[in-house]
C-alpha cells in the first residue's frame, strides 16, 4: 500500500515517535494527542478497517491489545485506567484507513464518547 500513511511508518519512509515494536506490531505517539498518553498501535500488515479483518488476521487484534497493555504498564497508566478504541468508517470518525488501536490514558474520560 504505497500511499498508506501508516504503511510508510512501517517501512520507515516516515519516522514516527515509536514507543513499541515487534515482528507484527508498531506503536507510536499520536500526532494530535487527545490525552496525556495517546498512542496508536498498528499491525505491520495493511488492513484497512476492522471490517476487513479476516480469518487470517484473527490473532492480530490480540497482538494489538497485548502491546497496548504493555505500553499502558510502561506509561504508568495501567492502574489508573485507560481506554482502547478502534474507530471503523465514517460514523466513528476513522480518518486513516490502516487499522489502528488508540491507547488513551492519563486523564479521566467520560462515557459514552461523543
Ligand atoms: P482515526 O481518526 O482514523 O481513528 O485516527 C487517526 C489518528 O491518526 C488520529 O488520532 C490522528 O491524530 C493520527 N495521525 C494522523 N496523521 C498522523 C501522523 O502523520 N503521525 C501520527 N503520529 N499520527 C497521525
Ligand atoms: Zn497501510
Amino acid at each position: 500500500m504505497a500511499e498508506c500513511l501508516f504503511c510508510k511508518m512501517v517501512s520507515g519512509q516516515i519516522k514516527p515517535d515509536t514507543v513499541y515494536e515487534d515482528d507484527d506490531v508498531l506503536a507510536f505517539k499520536d500526532l494530535n494527542p487527545q490525552a496525556p498518553v495517546h498512542v496508536l498501535v498498528i499491525p505491520k500488515k495493511h488492513v484497512a478497517t476492522l471490517n476487513d479483518l479476516g480469518e487470517a488476521e484473527t490473532a492480530l487484534l490480540g497482538k494489538l491489545s497485548l502491546a497496548a497493555t504493555r505500553i499502558a504498564r510502561e506509561s504508568g497508566i495501567a492502574a489508573s485506567g485507560y481506554r482502547t478504541v478502534v474507530n471503523c468508517n465514517a460514523d466513528a470518525g476513522q480518518s486513516v484507513f490502516h487499522l489502528h488501536l488508540h491507547l488513551l490514558g492519563g486523564r479521566f474520560m467520560r462515557w459514552p464518547p461523543g
